[in-house]
């Protein structure tokens, strides 16, 4: 039986994301993150990955990346969450999504989506509500730079507005 199901997701509202189907244990290995391998010059070249930040693109190494926004990557369904219960793994040019905590049937599968801070990062606001969300999808290790920008006062307002 497959670990997950594809379902409407809560913290994409419009989308769709993966979730649990019994009780997984730390450590356990998901499912495979599949694509399109790629060379750095195809990525380079690519209009794809100009104007939008790449949510699907991997780095696998330094000469080849994996583009995983095509249809039979079940895994790009998976939803950003700042409390996050996977995470991607990789070795050689295969990923995969593993559990980093126990997950309860029925939960949604999170990743870290990794994005560094920049002065783009407004255009992906996160809504997954955990305790600790800085209200953008961005990497654990740079949200205290955008908690320290805006403050408390700036989380507030944005929550009055939703
Ligand atoms: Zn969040």
């Amino acid at each position: 039986m497959k670990l997950y199901r594809v379902k409407k997701s809560n913290i994409d509202r419009k989308g769709r994301g993966l979730y649990a189907t019994q009780d997984i244990k730390e450590g356990t290995r998901i499912i495979d993150y599949v694509g399109k391998i790629i060379t750095k010059k195809q990525t380079e070249d690519s209009e794809k990955f100009d104007n939008s930040k790449p949510i699907y693109l991997f780095n696998l190494n330094n000469q080849y990346d994996l583009d995983g926004d095509v249809s039979w990557n079940t895994a790009r369904l998976i939803n950003h969450s700042c409390l996050n219960n996977c995470d991607y793994e990789g070795q050689g040019l295969k990923l995969w999504v593993v559990a980093i905590k126990d997950i309860k049937k029925g939960e949604e599968l999170t990743c870290d989506y990794g994005f560094g801070y920049d002065q783009d990062f407004r255009q992906f606001p996160c809504k997954c509500e955990s305790k600790n969300c800085c209200g953008y999808i961005v990497r654990a290790e740079s949200r205290w730079r955008i908690n320290k920008r805006f403050s408390l006062g700036f989380k507030k307002n944005n929550r009055l507005n939703r």
